[in-house]
């Protein structure tokens, strides 16, 4: 079968597609014939070498994905034909088939498509765990989903509206906030504008908002003090660099400001986090939306194009 396969870390262009042996499932495990495949930042991090997670070369990169079961092994509580999304697998998910632990399998409803199915796992879950669990999200409360556009954007933005708060959305450009309307934002406002955050104490009653679920810490976490409201939560999500803050605001607000990262979610944490997803992504509450598609031989595309400006939704490779 075809896999990407990475045998030095380096630019987008390490990503080469290769003949691979077809992976087999043991006990508890399942072969998954794989449709789409999402595409994630943090595989780029790890693909450039230069991520807290290092790879063991040769490496096949990607958690995300979706397909047909074509074998379960004994013991998964699966069987051939079924539709699945996956959320992790033995090695990655750039290829053709992939082996992943039945945990980590999960139905596809039937309203999904598969390229909605691989742009579940890390963006929905990323989603849901900062903002109820990290953020403690409340019906009535403002959130700022700062960098509203992309995978985890849009996942939070859906799940957001579904507890009903009242969602400030960011993206870049006038086009960007129009798709944020387009997702039923009740205010966006274009990152890329300056001035951009003057207007969000009026949208607040000049409070600011409760909660900000922050894409993009080192450029904006200074910002983000200064604007949350008294006793406001910031979690920060993504940050691809430091930033100098004045940490006085979080004294003078009795802020919370967390980091969190999915890779440290329990088991336990994980499938309460799926099992909930479950019910939104069955009644049609969430929608996974996909952006550019690219064939999985041109995965170094994909790489270039998820850290571009523009996102609007997932990025997926198909097979
Ligand atoms: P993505 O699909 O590439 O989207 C990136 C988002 O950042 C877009 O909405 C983009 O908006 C926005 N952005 C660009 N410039 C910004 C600015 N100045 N201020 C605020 N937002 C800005 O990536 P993703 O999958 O949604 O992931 C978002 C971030 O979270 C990445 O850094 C990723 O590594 C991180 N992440 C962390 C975890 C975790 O466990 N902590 C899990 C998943 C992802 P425009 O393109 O419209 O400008």
């Amino acid at each position: 079968m075809k896999a990407i396969v990475v045998e030095k870390f380096g630019g987008p262009e390490v990503l080469r597609l290769k003949d691979v042996p077809e992976p087999k499932a043991g006990p508890g495990q399942v072969l998954v014939a794989l449709k789409a495949i999402g595409v994630n930042p943090v595989d780029t991090y790890i693909r450039a070498g230069t991520y807290t997670r290092k790879a063991e070369l040769p490496w096949t990169p990607g958690t995300d994905a979706a397909g047909f079961v074509e074998a379960a092994g004994p013991g998964a509580p699966f069987k051939p034909g079924e539709r699945v999304y996956v959320y992790g697998a033995v090695g990655g998910v750039y290829a053709e088939k992939a082996v992943v632990e039945a945990s980590r399998a999960f139905p596809l409803a039937d309203r999904l498509s598969f390229e909605q199915g691989a742009a579940i796992g890390v963006p929905y879950a990323t989603a849901h765990r900062a903002l109820f669990q990290s953020g403690g999200a409340r019906r009535g409360e403002t959130v700022l989903i700062h960098g509203a556009s992309g995978g985890v954007g849009v996942a939070t933005v859906q799940l957001a509206l579904a507890a009903g708060l009242i969602v400030i959305g960011t993206a870049g450009g006038p086009e960007g906030a129009a798709f944020l309307k387009s997702l039923g934002v009740s205010y966006a406002l274009d990152h890329r504008k300056p001035g951009y955050l003057d207007d969000i104490l009026k949208l607040t009653d000049a409070q600011g908002p409760d909660l900000i679920i922050e894409m993009l810490a080192n450029v904006n976490l200074a910002d983000d003090l200064r604007l949350a409201a008294q006793r406001g939560r910031i979690v920060i999500v993504g940050s691809r660099g430091p930033v100098p803050i004045d940490p006085r605001l979080t004294i003078t607000k009795d802020l919370t400001v967390r980091g969190m990262s999915l890779w440290n979610m329990s088991e336990a944490e994980r499938e309460h986090v799926h099992a909930d997803l479950a019910k939104g992504l069955a009644d049609g509450t969430l929608k996974p939306l996909i952006g550019a598609k690219f064939p999985l031989a041109e995965a170094f595309k994909a790489h270039a194009a998820i850290l571009a400006p523009g996102a609007r939704g997932k990025i997926v490779l198909i097979p």
